[in-house]
């Protein structure tokens, strides 16, 4: 009768957690001292801010391989467990270079780091570009949107001026995506070259005196097998930007003033037409190039279902950061190293944790995983977009991917935000995974600045593959935490192991990242795009859908 109950109750129990995600089976642990020895050692000043190609960050790649070696990984490299990512780096001329424009009241020349901001090109070493101006609104063109900013203009061979951004009232992720695809359109429409002109709203956000502080950084661009620096549009010849002052000269006799054009980009859903100008510019630039190689370091544990096992989950994490430079408006004598102890050393030391808790539990997950530290997400997301491009397995099996970048361990964190949430279930399988953890999925709490875009899983998502980006969240103290990050720490050589890290939370989030990437390994159904969602519609037509 006893043992009869028993069974009963067993299996009551088996078919309760049935429904949810599986919970891991016990054994991995997370400590805080493990997870503090991996920021410790990234974050030393001996690493040198691990900088895209440098010394430090070889030194700590060959920590990253060491670390999945020991727990007994595959390499998931091209040779073993390195992926060498060549890069051109394009360094400014000693002709910083110029944008003149000529009008009905004359010429006008501006200089570079003055009143413009000139783009050195990646495929020609001296650029001198002549042509007729047309303005094109915002630059942007979407059908999914309702969007035809090129409707009856005619850009063959002008350069174009566009405002930066996009109307007021779209959607933030959408928005910040087809801002980031009006090069391609001006190609498409045979431009030669694109002027970028500031709304009020943007010049509130990010005054031209902070453009100016990154305005002699070299440039990266990863290279493709032909030799030549790729681009997502290598027919644009020149493209640069210029304050508001100089951008009014471009309007000099034009139908409509740059005050008229801003006013109405400033109301909601302001989306001023285009029109030809009565200026012609001529933008002049040189530069020189350079070879850099740097690794992604990539770690596969294979799955233990042999038909899921086909099916791969990306864990990421950038391993670079900015390296040793000079802090804007800093003394002689101030620290100059970017150690990026959370930024992104608490991401690296997550994703070592998650690779070891994988290897090392009883019960393998069913699909296989992929570690993946990238190199140059600083430099624009560049070993990601790398990786997708030239993936170590077909990227038609990668089927979902969890990016870690700056998670925040100053304080015990009780929620988490899954960028990227509203456009797959992979929200669902977060919000079941840490919930017998007591830690919470929270709404994107700063959807204005469109996240979703701004790192490396973004390089999955154009590839068609769901993800999201992972992060600490605002509750128990987060908010106030993340608000003094970003002021004081963040992009500063301040982000060192100085900070007040709560190293339980760093054990706690390796936790929540174990059991959300283990969910996804071992569901029935690989995540999937919400049915009409606009970046599955764009980037995975074919895909199978989940519904809301
Ligand atoms: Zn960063």
């Amino acid at each position: 009768m006893r043992t009869f109950t028993v069974a009963i109750l067993l299996c009551l129990v088996a078919a309760c957690s049935a429904d949810k995600v599986p919970a891991p089976s016990p054994g991995p642990t997370f400590t805080p001292e493990r997870f503090r020895a991996h920021v410790a050692f990234l974050a030393d000043d001996l690493l040198e801010g691990r900088d895209t190609g440098s010394r430090g960050h070889e030194i700590a790649a060959r920590y990253v391989a060491s670390q999945f070696d020991s727990y007994g990984l595959q390499p998931g490299g091209t040779g073993g467990w390195f992926q060498q990512v060549p890069f051109q780096k394009t360094t400014r001329g000693a002709d910083k270079g110029s944008i003149t424009v000529t009008g009905p009241n004359g010429a006008k020349r501006y200089q570079h780091g003055d009143n413009a901001l000139i783009g050195i090109s990646a495929r020609e070493t001296k650029v001198d570009l002549a042509a007729p101006l047309v303005f094109a609104g915002y630059g942007i063109e979407d059908e999914r949107l309702g969007i035809d900013d090129y409707q009856g203009l005619d850009v063959k061979d002008c350069v174009v001026v566009v405002l930066r951004g996009y109307p007021k009232g779209l959607p933030t992720e959408e928005g910040a995506h087809i801002s980031a695809t009006k090069g391609k359109v001006a190609q498409k429409h045979g431009a030669l070259g694109v002027i970028v002109i500031a709304t009020l709203q943007f010049e509130k956000v990010f005054p031209w005196e902070k453009m100016l502080e990154y305005s002699n950084d070299p440039d990266f661009d990863w290279v493709e097998a032909d030799g030549k620096a790729h681009s997502e549009a290598p027919l644009l010849r020149a493209g640069g930007s210029l304050n508001a002052p100089a951008a009014e000269t471009l309007f000099a006799g034009a139908e409509r003033s740059f005050a008229d054009v801003r006013a109405e980009a400033d109301k909601d859903k302001g989306a001023p037409r285009g029109f030809p100008l009565k200026t012609t510019v001529r933008i002049q630039g040189e530069g020189a190039w350079e070879r850099v190689t740097s690794p992604n370091v990539i770690a596969i544990l294979p799955g233990s279902d042999p038909a899921l096992s086909k099916e791969y989950i990306v864990l990421s994490a950038h391993l670079d950061h900015l390296g040793i430079k000079d802090v804007p408006n800093s003394k002689p004598g101030d620290d100059r190293i970017y150690n990026g102890a959370m930024d992104n050393g608490t991401g690296i030391a997550t994703l070592l944790e998650v690779a070891r808790a994988a290897a090392e539990a009883t019960d393998k997950p069913k699909r296989s995983m992929i570690f993946l530290a990238t190199t140059a997400e600083e430099k624009g997301l560049l070993g990601a977009d790398y990786y997708a491009h030239n993936p170590t397995v077909p990227i038609a099996q990668i089927v979902g991917n969890v990016d870690l970048d700056m998670p925040l361990l100053t304080y015990e964190f009780t929620d988490v935000v899954a960028f990227g949430s509203n456009h797959s279930n992979i929200a669902k399988f977060v919000e079941q995974a840490v919930a017998p953890m007591d830690v919470k999925l929270m709404a994107d709490p700063m959807p204005e600045q469109g996240i979703f875009t701004r790192s490396d899983h973004y390089q999955f998502v154009r590839q068609g593959v769901p993800a999201v980006f992972l992060m600490t969240g605002y509750g128990n103290g987060g908010e106030k935490a993340w608000g003094e990050f970003q002021g004081e720490y963040y992009h500063s050589p301040k982000d060192d192991m100085s900070q007040k890290f709560d190293w339980r939370a760093g054990a706690k989030f390796a936790e929540a990242n174990y059991r959300i990437t283990r969910a996804m390994a071992d569901s029935k159904t690989p995540p999937l795009w919400y049915s009409g969602d606009y970046f599955g519609d764009v980037f995975a037509p074919e895909a199978a859908r989940a519904e809301r």
